[in-house]
């Protein structure tokens, strides 16, 4: 069921955003017997380059027809144009979504599971007499005209993407969240391809004139391809930079679908909640991996033990428990990333480095492994050794690219 329109109402969860976090947790609410509200706004597809690993597939059980493509390899491009092949061994994967259906189905999955849908735009909080939160919103009515609505709701989790207002408005530290601010163009895919172009493949640019601290890309998905960058820098020039890598690529040739962009945040907050009610989860509370930026994985796995701590609804103290248990799981591996960020996209002499660094086979085979499977693998102890004094000596620029 997909509403539209006000009225009050009184539920004990409201989900603010529909994305892979809100999604994720409105299902898991609903299925453990909570009446709950997903509230989404209408219309606009996500932009997103759409790569997800095989452990959300298995983990939150994808059906494959939304895998769109599977990729088989990345293609490392330095700033001297060196192209280092990185092959996925085993028959491992990168599994590419299209947002539009991706987000969808996992709406329509939380919808079957219970959860009542509301197409509306959050704008506030407030107070009832007992305390309890009271979601505003604004529905479009089917004539167009804006209705108001309200919801009385024991908790709220604000899954409403980077730019939370869930957060900004009632989260300590929210307002301050650092971005990467991402731009792609969607195109159509070359067929028979005069240009730099393999359907099962992700080309990584790490060149200064593509992102001066951050990475290109090129993602094929089937029919469609993303091509983007991103910058922390304000007033970095990334279409110009987009229009370069399509240049390069031979991909100026090809129809454009759609030009959009996004931030991405750069760190999980310190606070996820108001030690109260309200709790974030997915990008509102930063978990997207540096380095990477990968956040669909994260959006969905925080949002998961977002719902399992507010499965004991009414319990303040329970909601700091899933953030605890997000850096448990994945604050080493952000960190390692967060500092891979810094040291080596930081100038093309390192970018340079960083490449090379990739031809080394374990070095690919853990990147995999740690990619597809959310695991640092600690059976094989030699090969992390290896490459930490390997990375060491580059830093130490011991040896030449
Ligand atoms: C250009 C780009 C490329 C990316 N590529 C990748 C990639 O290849 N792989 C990857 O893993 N990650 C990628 N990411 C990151 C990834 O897209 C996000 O981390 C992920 O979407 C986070 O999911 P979420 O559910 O937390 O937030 P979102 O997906 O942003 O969902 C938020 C939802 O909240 C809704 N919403 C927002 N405000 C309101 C409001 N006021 N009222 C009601 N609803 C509201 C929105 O409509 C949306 O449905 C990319 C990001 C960008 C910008």
């Amino acid at each position: 069921m997909n509403e539209k329109g006000g009225g009050m109402d009184s539920v004990d969860v409201v989900v603010v955003g529909g994305g892979p976090a809100g999604a994720t947790a409105a299902e898991m609410l609903a299925r453990a017997g909570h009446s709950v509200v997903l509230l989404d706004r209408d219309g606009r597809i996500k932009p997103c380059g759409g790569a997800i690993p095989p452990r959300l597939v298995s983990d939150f059980e994808i059906p494959p027809e939304l895998i769109v493509a599977r990729i088989s390899s990345a293609q490392m491009v330095a700033p001297s144009e060196r192209r280092v092949p990185m092959p996925i061994e085993g028959g491992g994967y990168v599994g590419m979504v299209d947002r539009e259906h991706f987000d969808e189905w996992l709406r329509v999955r939380a919808a079957a599971a219970g959860a009542r849908r509301i197409t509306g735009t959050f704008e506030r909080i407030e107070r009832d007499a007992d305390g309890s939160a009271v979601v505003r919103y604004r529905a479009a009515s089917p004539a167009k005209e804006e209705a108001f609505g309200e919801i009385t709701a024991r908790l709220v989790i604000g899954a409403d993407g980077a730019r939370s207002a869930v957060g900004r408005q009632n989260v300590e530290g929210a307002e301050r969240m650092p971005f990467v601010f991402a731009y792609h163009e969607i195109v159509r895919s070359p067929v028979a391809s005069k240009a730099d172009f393999d359907p099962r493949r992700c080309g990584v640019y790490y060149q200064g004139v593509i992102s001066p601290d951050f990475y290109g890309w090129v993602f094929p998905h089937g029919a469609t391809t993303s091509i983007g960058t991103g910058s922390a820098e304000k007033g970095y020039g990334l279409r110009p930079a987009v229009a370069r890598l399509r240049a390069t690529t031979g991909l100026d040739r090809v129809e454009t679908i759609r030009r959009e962009g996004a931030p991405i945040p750069l760190k999980p907050l310190k606070r996820w909640d108001n030690g109260r009610d309200i709790i974030l989860a997915g990008d509102a509370a930063g978990v997207v991996a540096p380095a990477s930026g990968e956040g669909i994985y994260y959006a969905m796995i925080s949002a998961r033990m977002v719902a399992e701590a507010g499965l004991a609804t009414g319990d303040a103290p329970a909601l700091a428990t899933a953030r605890k248990a997000f850096m448990r799981e994945h604050g080493r591996v952000f960190w390692i990333l967060g500092i891979m960020q810094t040291f080596w996209y930081r100038s093309d002499r390192q970018r340079e480095r960083f490449v090379a660094i990739c031809r080394d086979k374990d070095v690919q085979r853990l990147t995999w492994e740690a990619y597809m499977n959310k695991k640092l693998v600690p059976a094989r102890p030699a090969a992390h050794i290896k490459i930490f004094f390997k990375d060491l000596a580059h830093l130490l620029r011991l040896v030449s690219p």
